[in-house]
């Protein structure tokens, strides 16, 4: 309907049909949104886990992420690892030599996205949950401050889920910001600054042991790099390396091409090699049009990468590229405040804390807001508290994965994979514990929450990861 506001327009109101009732929804089905989907339902809970694509994994698939920087602890991120490799979707861990800033770090073999697409799809089945795809969910039912619900759009049109619990694994806390939950968007402020996006994309036809050799023959090029496989077949998933800087800059100066990013990351899945290249700075991950002009720069500089990998890279000379991942890759946005918000300080530190729900050894990983180099470093293991899944303000409702509540510095870590699947999996036992027990997310006996995941093998206490 037209407004007076030209810069609005108004919507009329109207009936929305009830598409599904459960106890549990779920919102996106990226790295951490199954997890917790699976591990609510495999808790008694009935669940439905909406994604807007589809298929499962988001960044970690889609995005072609696929390495989770750092060694998973247990619990059902170790479950589907296991799986994954028991079908040649995913080698050996492996321990990287970070020469810049020293020390090691273990780090989770990459995996296959699209095996791991299945895994994912295969163990929701099994668990009993309801999958909804290709709907985006616009909007959180409120009843006062208490979630009931959420509305999503599709081909099926607008329709409503009503669900005792949610859990807000969108990455950038869509639902949570909605519902009224406070939060800041990266550094903070009035003019807050977010880790630069990408967009990943693979190269075919590398002569992966040949890129190898070269990089240990001349390991000044790469500062940082996994161990050098032992055997051809280890190559596959085996290969981690991250620096380039020097070649990088002298391939600028020889074309005039303008890179954004020297110190890049490749690394190999199932014998392709994975490109972590591109970067776009000062861009909001919450603006469908930036987003958009990302895209395009990121296409222009995958061009560019591809040729320099070709030009300047032993092994890569018959290269050819592969896939461009169909998503934008977002570091950050939204961090939605809880009743605990975890800190910098925290996480350099190896902070405990009594409510702890998963200990995480996940490396920091901040990519500086400006575009200075990546700051890559292995420091103790930390803990995640309950309460930074614990939306301040809001009933009801649980988040998990990028938009847990942090600040800045420790969104570098706790933004991991390692840490985002930890954290699906104890907000859906937590949902389902709260129902069983009929009590409140924010009230539910975290003990119980904690016996859960012992029962799992989670380490949810810093002391009981088991040093590399
Ligand atoms: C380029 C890049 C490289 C990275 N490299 C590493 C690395 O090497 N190692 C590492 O451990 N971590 C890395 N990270 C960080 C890590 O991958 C992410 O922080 C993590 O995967 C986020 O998990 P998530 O579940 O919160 O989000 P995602 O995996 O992005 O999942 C969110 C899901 O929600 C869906 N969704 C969003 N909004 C809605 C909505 N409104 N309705 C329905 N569905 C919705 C999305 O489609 C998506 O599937 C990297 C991140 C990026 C961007």
């Amino acid at each position: 309907m037209v407004s007076s506001d030209p810069r609005v327009i108004l919507e009329p109101a109207q009936a929305v049909p009830v598409l599904l009732d459960v106890d549990v929804v779920v919102v996106g089905g990226g790295t951490t949104g199954p997890l917790a989907a699976i591990c609510a339902a495999r808790q008694g809970a009935s669940v439905a886990l909406v994604e807007r694509f589809g298929s499962l994994g988001g960044t970690l698939t889609l995005g072609l992420n696929t390495k989770p920087s750092g060694a998973l602890a247990g619990g059902l991120p170790v479950e589907l690892w296991n799986l994954a490799r028991a079908q040649g979707g995913a080698g050996r861990d492996y321990v990287a030599r970070l020469g810049k800033s020293g020390g090691t770090l273990t780090i989770a073999s990459p995996a296959d996205p699209d095996v791991m697409k299945l895994l994912l799809v295969k163990l929701c089945r099994e668990a009993g949950v309801r999958l909804v795809f290709e709907a985006f969910v616009s909007r959180p039912i409120l009843e006062g401050c208490r979630i009931g619900g959420v509305i999503i759009e599709g081909k099926g049109g607008r329709q409503a889920i009503r669900a005792k619990v949610a859990i807000d694994c969108s990455a950038d806390g869509d639902i949570a910001a909605k519902a009224g939950a406070p939060f800041i968007v990266g550094t903070g402020g009035e003019n807050p600054a977010m880790q630069p996006v990408s967009v990943y994309f693979t190269m075919r036809h590398v002569d992966l042991e040949r890129l190898g050799t070269w990089v240990w023959e001349h390991p000044d090029n790469v500062a940082d790099r996994g161990a050098r496989p032992e055997r051809k077949e280890d190559y596959a998933y085996g290969l981690w390396l991250a620096g380039f800087n020097k070649p990088i800059q002298d391939f600028q100066r020889r074309t005039g091409i303008k890179l954004y990013r020297e110190r890049i990351t490749l690394k190999s899945t199932n014998g392709e090699l994975y490109v972590n290249a591109t970067r776009v700075l000062n861009v909001s991950g919450l603006s469908t049009l930036e987003i958009s002009d990302a895209i395009v720069e990121c296409y222009r500089q995958i061009e560019a990468y591809a040729r320099f990998l070709k030009e300047d890279v032993p092994g890569c000379e018959k290269a050819t590229l592969g896939v461009i991942a169909p998503v934008l890759g977002v570091r950050e946005t939204r961090h939605i405040l809880g009743d605990y918000v975890l800190t910098g300080d925290d996480v350099m530190t190896g902070a405990r804390f009594e409510d702890s729900i998963a200990a995480d050894n996940s490396a920091l990983d901040i990519h500086d807001v400006s575009g200075a180099d990546t700051d890559f470093r292995s420091l103790p293991p930390y803990e995640i508290p309950y309460r930074c899944l614990v939306p301040q303000g809001v009933e009801q409702l649980l988040v998990a994965g990028r938009c847990i509540s942090v600040d800045h510095i420790a969104h570098g870590r706790a933004r991991n994979m390692p840490a985002c699947m930890a954290e699906g999996q104890a907000a859906g036992i937590a949902a389902a514990v709260a129902i069983r027990t009929e009590t409140t997310v924010r009230a539910v006996d975290v003990r119980r929450v904690q016996r859960v995941l012992a029962d799992m093998k989670m380490p949810i206490h810093a002391d009981q990861i088991v040093p590399a």
